[in-house]
C-alpha cells in the first residue's frame, strides 16, 4: 500500500515556488520515479522520517556521508562544542592540521591535503593543481564518471545528467570542455589511444576507482593497474576521485582496497562527517605549486571551517577506532546482494555500495548501464519505499549500507526484495 505523502506534497508545492523544481540538488526531485519527493523531518542512526511521519531504513545516508548513521552522538558533540567557540574565523585553526594529517596518514599519495566545502570544489582545484604542476591543459575522464558540476567535468556527466537524459548541461561553454577527453570506463585501450593521439598534452587521468555515479561499476581486474602504468608512461597525473569511495572501502579508500597509489586524490562526503567539507591532496611536488607556495590560485572563505573540521575529525576517529566496521559492511551489503541475486536481478557491489541494475547483462561501463529498463525501476523504487525502505530514486545511484544498520535491517530489507513484483 502506498504510503501517505500528503504534508510532502503540499511542501514540495511551496518549495517550487521559491526553488528551482523545488529541490536544491536535482538527484533529490523523484520526477524520474513519477512522485513528489519526500521532505524530511529528520535522520538518526540507520533510520530516515518524512514530515508525514513514515519511518525508513535509510540507505542514501545523504548520498554517502553517513557511513556511521546519521546524527552519530559523539559526531553531534563534537560539532556543538566547536560551534559554541565560532562558527569561523578565516584564520588557520590547529583542528585543520590534525584532519590534514589523519588523512595524509590514512592515504599515502596525499602528502599534502587542501580543505575545501564540496566534492565538486576538491576535483576542480584539482584538475587546475594537475595543469599547473604539468603544464598541459587536457585531461581525460571517463563516460558515466562523476565528478561534480564544474565546467571542465561536466563534458559527459553522469548521475543525474543521466538520468534527465541530457548528454551535457547546458551553460557550459564548448571552450571550457575542449580539453577535456572522453575514455571508456574498464576500456586502457581507450586511455592509450588517447594518449597516442595527444602526445604530450594530457596533464592527468580523472578517475572514480569504483564507479558510483552511473549506479555502482566496479573496477575490472587490471583496469586501475593498466591507468598507473599508462600515466607513468606518458608522464601525466592520476587523480582518483574518492569523493565516495575515500573512507569507505577501506580506511585508505580505494587506493588501498586495490592496491594502488594515484599522484593526486579528492574526497568528499564521509572525510567531512555530514557538514560541507572536503579536500583534495596530493604529492608534495605537485601540492607545492598551490598557492601562496606555488602559482595555482585556489581560495575559500570557510575552506577549513572549523565546525566541519571538527565533525571530519570525529567521523574518522570512529573510523579509525573500529576497524573491523569494514568487514562487517561488506558482509552486511554481501546480504543485499545475495537477496537481489536470489530475485533473479543483476547487482553490481564493491564493499558497502552496491546497485540493482534492471538490465539483461552485466553493467561494466556507461552504455551497458543505459541499457537498464528505468520504468522497472520505478516500480521498484516505489515498492520499496512504501515498504519502508529508502534507496536512490535512480538506477543511476548507489545503495550505502551503513555501520549502524542492523540484523533486523538487513533481514527486513531482504523481505521486502524477497516480496517485490517486477
Ligand atoms: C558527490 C561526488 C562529487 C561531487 O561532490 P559534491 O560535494 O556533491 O560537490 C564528486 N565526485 C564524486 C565521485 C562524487 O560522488
Amino acid at each position: 500500500m502506498a504510503i501517505n505523502t500528503e504534508n510532502s506534497e503540499i511542501a514540495f508545492n511551496d518549495a517550487k515556488q521559491y526553488i528551482p523544481g523545488g529541490v536544491d540538488s536535482p538527484v533529490r526531485a523523484y520526477k524520474n520515479v513519477g512522485r513528489t519527493p519526500l521532505f524530511i523531518s529528520r535522520a538518526k542512526g540507520d533510520r530516515i522520517w518524512d514530515i508525514d511521519g513514515n519511518e525508513f531504513i535509510d540507505y542514501v545516508g545523504s548520498w554517502g556521508p553517513n557511513i556511521i548513521g546519521a546524527a552519530n552522538d559523539r559526531v553531534v558533540s563534537a560539532v556543538s562544542a566547536a560551534a559554541q567557540k565560532g562558527l569561523t574565523y578565516g584564520a588557520p585553526t590547529i583542528a585543520e592540521t590534525i584532519l590534514a594529517r589523519e588523512i595524509s596518514e590514512a592515504y599515502p599519495a596525499a602528502e599534502r591535503v587542501r580543505l575545501v566545502n564540496s566534492g565538486t570544489e576538491a576535483t576542480m582545484s584539482a584538475i587546475r593543481t594537475a595543469r599547473g604542476a604539468t603544464g598541459r591543459d587536457k585531461i581525460i575522464k571517463f563516460r558515466g564518471n562523476y565528478h561534480g558540476h564544474s565546467d571542465a567535468l561536466l563534458a559527459s556527466a553522469g548521475s543525474g545528467v543521466l538520468t534527465d537524459s541530457l548528454p551535457d548541461s547546458a551553460g557550459v561553454p564548448a571552450n571550457a570542455t575542449k580539453d577535456t577527453l572522453l575514455a571508456d570506463y574498464n576500456d586502457p585501450a581507450s586511455v592509450e589511444a588517447l594518449f597516442e593521439a595527444n602526445k604530450d598534452e594530457i596533464a592527468a587521468v580523472i578517475v572514480e576507482p569504483v564507479a558510483a555515479n552511473m549506479g555502482v561499476v566496479p573496477p575490472k581486474e587490471g583496469f586501475l593497474e593498466a591507468l598507473r602504468s599508462i600515466t607513468k608512461k606518458y608522464r601525466a597525473l592520476l587523480i582518483f576521485d574518492e569523493v565516495i569511495t575515500g573512507f569507505r572501502l577501506s580506511y585508505g579508500g580505494a587506493a588501498q582496497a586495490f592496491g594502488i597509489q594515484p599522484d593526486m586524490v579528492c574526497f568528499g562526503k564521509i572525510v567531512g562527517g555530514g557538514m560541507p567539507l572536503a579536500a583534495y591532496g596530493g604529492k608534495k611536488w605537485i601540492m607545492s605549486k598551490v598557492a601562496p607556495d606555488g602559482p595555482v590560485y585556489q581560495a575559500g572563505t570557510l575552506s577549513g571551517n572549523p565546525v566541519a573540521v571538527a565533525a571530519g575529525i570525529e567521523t574518522l576517529a570512529i573510523l579509525k577506532s573500529h576497524p573491523s566496521i569494514y568487514e562487517r559492511l561488506d558482509q552486511k551489503a554481501a546480504t543485499i546482494e545475495k537477496a537481489f541475486r536470489d530475485k533473479g536481478l543483476n547487482v553490481n557491489r564493491a564493499g558497502s555500495l552496491l546497485s540493482v541494475f534492471m538490465t539483461d547483462e552485466p553493467v561494466t561501463d556507461e552504455k551497458s548501464a543505459r541499457t537498464s529498463d528505468t520504468e522497472r525501476f520505478t516500480k521498484y523504487f516505489n515498492q520499496m519505499l512504501d515498504n519502508g525502505i529508502y534507496v536512490a530514486p535512480s538506477q543511476f545511484e548507489a545503495m550505502f549500507v551503513s555501520a549502524v544498520h542492523t540484523k533486523e535491517d538487513i533481514a527486513k530489507t531482504c523481505d521486502v526484495i524477497k516480496s517485490l513484483e517486477l
